[in-house]
């Protein structure tokens, strides 16, 4: 494949990224779309804290060093000795949110660690990806519910015309891309990981260069390095009136009529923001339908809400060939031809258009040719251990790929998971990560949320396995809080085998949909059946008709006195672990930092006793752990679920990951892991 992406290596301490990478659209060995629609547990650290949980108390240190030197060693450091021969246990290359999630967790375990970066720390998520789209999307939330009026009346509600300031919206994205910049890499400093500047290439087993001339060894290596957008050939991006997600993030202009090629999950949510600020959208989709990666009961709902009434139109089955950016009073002209007989169809006159045709691998320049890696389509080659594989098909040692790079599933939390399981792998506990518990999200409004299977895929499987599967729904028009809300437009699927019980895919389309998958990816995750799940069959994945925790056992053992005069009867040690909503980026992108998350556990036994929560959908997100209370989940086993990034339920991501266990038992749950 021929990139016009490139990587500068005389450069030694920057990575000269352009914008895109170009992809030719009728080869097969060519088009770097993610494998599935699919979506970082930014740790506390992120705002510059340190917990640590403690028999009695929770402290947070606020670390305020600031270093300017080129390779920064952290004075707090926590960083281990390396290996014997080595400098280092563990080199990561690319800083984005895969390489901070493992460069935090390898530290943890005690290994020394670097990480190498040759832009800004943060990557994609954080400067160009899922921080400032959701920072925009936050603010169409409130335009469009502002602007219906309808619904404003059914409240007994009356505004003025809404209104937004251009400049104002596209400062809180930038403002909150910055900030949680500068908390990534404070985070990253507090613990004691090396930064080192430069772009970063394998010189062989064990080795690597940084920057023009600096060599290290190490122990073990993990490549992180990301991806940027794939613009297919013929399409010229100027930046200006023709665009990736990269320009639009920064919202230099709100057009009058913005064409969308691609309707995945980057496309939908900007026709999401686009149309609330007062845009009109036409998505141009190269297959037959919208929304192809969605579940297709879902992506039908999806289209009947989100974009039938909207000033959306679309033309499907066709790809856009050539599109030529406005110039000298003319407008973009985009020319359409049939996906499949590649005959001209149609030219569109717009005054904008929005390139979201996938991500493509940054992985050019790293010298993997010298250890006889090959990769595919630009993806390093990996196995379910995210163990890279080499052009015999061998296991190429000490050497990991994790993220966008390996296109297993191109969302930041899957990065940030896929680099904590490496380091559990390295620290010697074999650990595979079930992609089929992760979930996803897409941050419209309302949401959509998915983990599993879609019911096609769910139904081939059956077949090919010879099982049969069943399928649950529910709506939203049945839910009291929905209903209060005056939102009762949503639904939620259930895909199962009714005769074991296990749980193929959940998808859900509602408000809230990002923070409700949770309960049913922690049950994928745990091999939970249904039959166990606590409550109704199939009625999990719903609101708590009244938000209340009714029904949770568990929780009534939940306030710290209560946990206190409990432990000093029975004779054994609780503590307390605390994080706050300030951390999180989905409740600083609506401005609603103010909240905590506490819980009260057994430090011998993983045993959770208490959950309290206060801020953002708490009575949303507490399911998860009222759930894992009844279901007898331990601390050690539910730090390892993830979670959609960026969702509130990261707050209690964050809770499990910073409580300090002695032991490590397993829950009683003795059911399959779906895979
Ligand atoms: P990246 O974040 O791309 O980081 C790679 C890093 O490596 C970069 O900093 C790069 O500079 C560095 N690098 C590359 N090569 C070298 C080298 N040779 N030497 C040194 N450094 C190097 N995902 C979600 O889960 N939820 C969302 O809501 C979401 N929204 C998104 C919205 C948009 C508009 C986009 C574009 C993406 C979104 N994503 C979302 C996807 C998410 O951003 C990516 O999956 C995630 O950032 C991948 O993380 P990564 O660590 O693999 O790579």
């Amino acid at each position: 494949m021929q990139s016009s992406m490139s990587l500068s290596l005389s450069s030694p301490s920057t990575i000269t990224r352009s914008n895109s990478t170009k992809v030719d659209l009728f080869s097969t060995n060519n088009s770097p779309t993610p494998r599935a629609l699919r979506f970082c547990g930014l740790r506390r650290e992120v705002l510059g804290f340190k917990s640590s949980s403690t028999s009695n108390s929770t402290a947070f240190l606020v670390s305020s060093k600031r270093q300017h030197v080129k390779n920064v060693s952290a004075s707090l450091s926590g960083n281990g000795t390396p290996s014997k021969g080595f400098d280092y246990d563990l080199v990561i290359i690319g800083a984005g949110v895969g390489g901070h999630g493992a460069a935090l967790h390898a530290v943890e375990k005690g290994l020394k660690t670097a990480i190498i970066e040759g832009d800004v720390i943060g990557g994609t998520c954080v400067n160009r990806g899922c921080v400032p789209s959701k920072a925009l999307l936050a603010v169409s939330g409130r335009m469009r519910e502002l602007q219906n009026e309808h619904h404003m009346k059914a409240f007994g509600l009356q505004v003025a015309a809404a209104g937004y300031d251009r400049q104002g919206v596209a400062d809180h994205a930038n403002n909150l891309a910055s900030k949680i910049r500068i908390n990534l890499t404070n985070s990253l400093k507090a613990i004691g990981v090396d930064i080192l500047t430069g772009t970063g290439m394998i010189l062989g087993p064990q080795k690597v260069k940084y920057g023009s001339d600096n060599i290290i060894t190490t122990k073990d290596i993990i490549i992180a390095t990301g991806s940027v957008p794939s613009v297919p050939n013929g399409i010229e991006v100027d930046g200006k009136t023709v665009i990736t997600s990269d320009h639009a993030l920064k919202l230099e202009f709100v057009p009058e009529w913005i064409a969308i090629v691609g309707s995945g999950y980057i496309g939908l949510e900007f026709s999401d923001v686009y149309t609330a600020l007062g845009s009109e959208v036409t998505f141009v989709e190269a297959l037959d339908q919208l929304m192809p990666g969605f579940d297709p009961e879902i992506g039908k709902l999806a289209q009947r809400v989100l974009i039938n009434p909207r000033k959306i139109d679309y033309h499907t089955g066709v790809y856009a060939s050539k599109i030529t950016p406005a110039k000298d009073g003319k407008p973009v002209t985009i020319e359409l031809i049939d996906a499949k007989t590649k005959e001209p169809k149609d030219t569109l006159e717009v005054d904008a258009a929005l390139i979201a045709t996938g991500r493509a691998p940054f992985t050019q320049g790293l010298g993997l040719d010298k250890i006889n890696v090959q990769t595919q389509r630009g993806f390093v080659p990996v196995d379910e251990r995210m163990r890279v594989i080499d052009a015999n098909g061998e296991l190429v040692p000490h050497l990991y790929c994790i993220g966008d790079a390996n296109g297993k599933m191109m969302l930041a939390h899957a990065a940030s998971a896929q680099g904590i399981s490496v380091v559990e792998q390295v620290c010697g506990k074999d650990h595979v990560l079930n992609h089929l518990s992760i979930p996803a999200a897409c941050f419209t409004h309302p949401e959509i949320s998915m983990v599993g299977l879609t019911e096609p895929q769910a139904r081939e499987k059956a077949e090919k396995e010879g099982f049969e599967i069943s399928v649950a729904k529910t709506s939203f028009k049945a839910n009291t809080k929905a209903l209060a809300e005056n939102e009762g437009e949503g639904l939620a699927k259930l895909i199962y085998r009714p005769d074991s019980g296990e749980i193929l895919g959940v998808h859900i389309f509602g408000l809230h949909a990002a923070d409700l998958i949770h309960e049913a990816s922690n049950a994928i995750a745990m091999g939970s059946r249904i039959q166990r799940w606590p409550g109704t069959p199939f009625g999990f994945v719903m609101f708590n008709p009244d938000g209340s925790l009714d029904g949770n056992p568990g929780i009534k053992v939940g306030e710290e006195p209560q946990a206190r005069e409990k432990a000093e009867k029975e004779g054994f040690e609780i503590s307390v672990a605390k994080t706050s909503f300030k951390a999180n980026t989905k409740a600083l992108a609506e401005n609603e930092g103010e909240g905590l998350a506490k819980l009260i556990y057994r430090p011998d036994s993983g045993e959770i006793l208490g959950v309290h929560i206060f801020g953002l959908h708490a009575a949303d997100l507490i399911h998860e752990a009222s759930n894992a209370i009844a279901m007898g989940s331990r601390i050690q086993d539910i730090k390892f679920a993830v979670h959609a990034h960026p969702t509130l339920s990261e707050v209690l991501d964050e809770l499990f990951k910073s409580a300090k266990v002695k032991v490590n038992i397993s829950s009683p749950v003795g059911e399959p892991v779906a895979v």
